[in-house]
């Protein structure tokens, strides 16, 4: 490669250095984005943690117009966007809680302002406003992050997304950019076809993770074994663990034992999730026990372990979260704690993860009550809902209520978002006169009429934040008296107050059927029953496997073939401690010596992978880079160490 940049690489490279003031890019980041320059559909497959966003908007700052942005959780977005601002780029969310005026005011800014990237949820696409915004707006590329969403094979399928290939017909000539970080073959090339991609570039790092050291255990006495982890990896670590009770006993017994730690689940109040969340961020708690509710969108470095107590339902979801150790590239451990009831178990969950027809019609069923929702009618305004409440309201099971409002999803009946903190927001409906009259006959109104007037520009035309805290500091009022009086100002239909919720959001898109003809298509049900069977399978043997490398078991999920075990997992120092035929390996270590030679070789070039056993080869070269005689990259080529 010739020392003397391009043009277009300096340029390139100057822009992640005035924007997000990174030095230079990381291994593929540039040929992504060089792919994506030259108008080209590309797949970008990375790693969590990996650089996938700097792949399409460094490109977008290097090119005239907007970049759209599909992004399946609010608050991924809200995360993005705000980075994004920090850094002097502009750029806007559309999300699946926001109300129609709140669209039309956020997409008028798109249209008439200098934005350049807008992040829309999947749910929003194919919209009629956003549909002829889209028209008026120059459009440069099309990202989708988190693309495994797309596929039914994927572990996080969002229907909403198939909508995308839709709305990509309104841009046929606008690149798209796909990203994810665990997509398996099938999944990959669902994307390409769903997107109607032909030929796209794909471009894949390995998702080996070099610092992560990946070990089962099979354990009864967990408690022991996790105080050990904790003391020898010394730094913060996360527990997962399966239900919300045991997130609080688990922090409860750290504790004890004088483990700073703190707890997290869904169904915490969102104050103390976010005060959770933050003392763990700021390593003022030093182990995080969470659900699985936690973790998406935290970029927090330092993370020395993540262990599981329980098995989690797929391998790609135990990868994510385990992938959340050691992001800052130093040593850090990844523990599967296991035991046999955990394993029979997984069994009994996999099977409950697609509830039976009764069921799901029976929480249909609920909802159109809940909502009152007409036959034949839409609620296209997504709004907060508390699953436990509704449960208990009709006496149903959580759980199950849950799962049948996945599979609800899953045909298109219902959307749900994640959770989600969305502020108070109030509109003023009356005209300026009708409030006055108002006050006149109702004089305990007035002072807050009165502040809300002269304090929120625009509200009259759209829903602004407000925040009864501060309003009632202003007013000497409490926030609750305060909610009251909008509360009945809402009643008496002169504002519409939206109050803050940290609930998911649940929509009907389509006009709903009646309870009787509720057609839940038979075949999708029996084929995602066994899709969820094959997932709990994998992971099944991933924990009951002890001969292959748990970082190779890992990576050949995603599609990786020969993948270099790790040297340091359960298995492998298991394989080591079996290896003392000095001779052989010494002869194995010559022949790879030779082969690597002066220049390097590409690790599944080696020839000697033909003609000896692979898992010896790749062994010793393990080895040999773990004593130092070779080196490897990110690309997996390989050299020796002293050149010679
Ligand atoms: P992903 O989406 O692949 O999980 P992100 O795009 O969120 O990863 O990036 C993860 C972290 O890596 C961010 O903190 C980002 O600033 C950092 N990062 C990305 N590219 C570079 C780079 N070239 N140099 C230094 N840091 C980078
Ligand atoms: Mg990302």
């Amino acid at each position: 490669m010739s020392s003397r940049l391009s043009e277009v690489e300096k340029n390139l490279e100057g822009i992640l250095k005035q924007y997000w003031g990174h030095q230079s890019f990381r291994p593929l980041q540039e040929t992504i984005i060089q792919s994506v320059l030259d108008g080209k559909d590309t797949i970008a497959l990375l790693p969590t943690g990996g650089g996938k966003s700097i792949c399409f908007q460094v490109p977008t700052m290097a090119m005239d117009g907007v970049c759209l942005v599909v992004s399946p959780l609010i608050a991924l977005m809200e995360d993005q966007v705000k980075g994004l601002r920090k850094r002097g780029i502009s750029a806007l969310a559309i999300n699946s809680g926001m109300s129609k005026t709140e669209i039309d005011v956020a997409l008028d800014n798109a249209v008439y302002g200098d934005i350049k990237f807008l992040y829309l949820s999947p749910e929003r696409l194919l919209t009629d406003i956003l549909k002829a915004r889209v028209a008026k707006m120059k459009i440069c590329l099309l990202a989708i992050d988190e693309a495994h969403c797309i596929s039914e094979w994927g572990h996080d399928f969002r229907p909403a997304y198939r909508r995308i290939s839709e709305f990509k017909e309104l841009l046929p000539s606008v690149p798209t950019i796909a990203l994810t970080a665990t997509a398996t073959p099938p999944v990959v090339a669902d994307i390409g076809d769903m997107l109607g991609m032909t030929e796209p570039a794909v471009f894949q790092k390995s998702f080996t993770r070099q610092n992560l050291t990946y070990v089962v255990q099979e354990e009864e006495n967990k408690l022991q074994r996790l105080l050990k982890l904790i003391q020898y990896s010394n730094g913060s670590g996360m527990l997962y663990v399966q239900t919300r009770r045991d997130t609080i006993t688990k922090a409860k017994e750290l504790r004890a034992a004088g483990v700073s730690a703190v707890a997290y689940h869904g169904g915490m109040a969102y104050k103390d999730r976010v005060e959770a969340q933050d003392l763990w961020i700021r390593g003022r708690a030093q182990v995080m026990v969470a659900t699985n509710a936690f973790g998406m969108g935290i970029d927090k470095p330092d993370v020395r372990f993540v262990a599981h107590i329980g098995i989690p339902l797929s391998i790609e979801a135990y990868f994510q979260e385990a992938g959340r150790a050691g992001r800052d590239g130093q040593k850090a451990y990844a523990v599967l704690f296991s035991s046999s009831a955990d394993l029979s178990d997984l069994e009994r969950k996999g099977a409950e993860l697609v509830p039976d027809n009764e069921t799901i019609t029976q929480t249909y069923r609920a909802l159109t009550n809940h909502f009152q929702l007409a036959m034949g009618s839409s609620m296209d305004q997504p709004k907060p809902f508390d699953i436990s409440a509704f449960s208990s309201k009709y006496g149903l099971n959580a759980g199950r209520v849950y799962k049948s409002l996945k599979v609800l999803e899953k045909e298109e009946i219902i959307y749900l978002s994640e959770s989600f903190f969305s502020p108070s927001k109030i509109q003023v409906l009356a005209g300026s006169k009708d409030l006055y009259s108002f006050e006149v006959a109702h004089p305990k109104y007035e002072k807050l009429i009165h502040f809300i007037l002269r304090s929120y520009d625009g509200v009259f035309d759209q829903l602004v934040r407000i925040n009864e805290n501060n309003i009632g500091a202003k007013l000497n009022a409490s926030a609750s008296a305060v909610k009251e009086q909008l509360r009945a100002l809402e009643q008496f239909r002169l504002i519409r107050y939206q109050e803050s919720s940290d609930l998911p959001f649940i929509s009907f898109p389509n006009d709903r059927p009646g309870v009787s003809d509720l057609k839940l298509d038979q075949g999708h049900l029996k084929a995602y029953r066994q899709l969820q069977e094959s997932k709990v399978r994998a992971i099944r043997e991933y924990v009951e496997n002890d001969v292959v490398c748990r970082s190779v078991q890992l990576v050949e999920y995603f599609g990786e073939k020969d993948a270099l075990p790790c040297g340091k997992c359960d298995v492998c120092i298991a394989y080591k401690g079996k290896q003392n035929n000095q001779e052989t390996l010494d002869r194995m270590n010559n022949l790879i010596r030779e082969e690597v030679g002066p220049y390097g070789i590409h690790l599944h070039q080696l020839s000697i992978l033909k003609t000896k056993p692979t898992q010896e080869v790749l062994y010793t070269v393990r080895w040999m880079i773990d004593d130092g005689t070779l080196t490897m990259d990110d690309l997996q080529f390989i050299r020796l160490t002293d050149g010679q």
